[in-house]
């Protein structure tokens, strides 16, 4: 799906998703474009395979951010 204003301009996009600190999904917000962080910290597309891939690596790091903020309490 072509967007004259994305061919023209460029994509624009806004995040839609933080996985981690470092991985995000974005959007292209005129023609809804899906893309993603890679694990060398490109922009790629966002597909199923990335989705999976961003999908397990979220429960990681909500796993790891849990397990953070025990320690956090624990030592108050
Ligand atoms: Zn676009």
């Amino acid at each position: 799906m072509k967007n004259i204003y994305c061919s023209v301009f460029g994509h624009q996009y806004v995040i839609t998703k933080k996985i981690t600190l470092h991985v995000y999904e974005y959007k292209c917000k005129h023609c809804s474009v899906q893309m993603t962080t890679n694990s060398k910290g490109e922009l790629t597309p966002l597909t199923p395979k990335y989705k999976e891939i961003n999908l397990v690596l979220r429960h990681i790091h909500n796993k790891k951010m849990a397990k953070q903020e025990n320690l956090l309490v624990f030592k108050h």
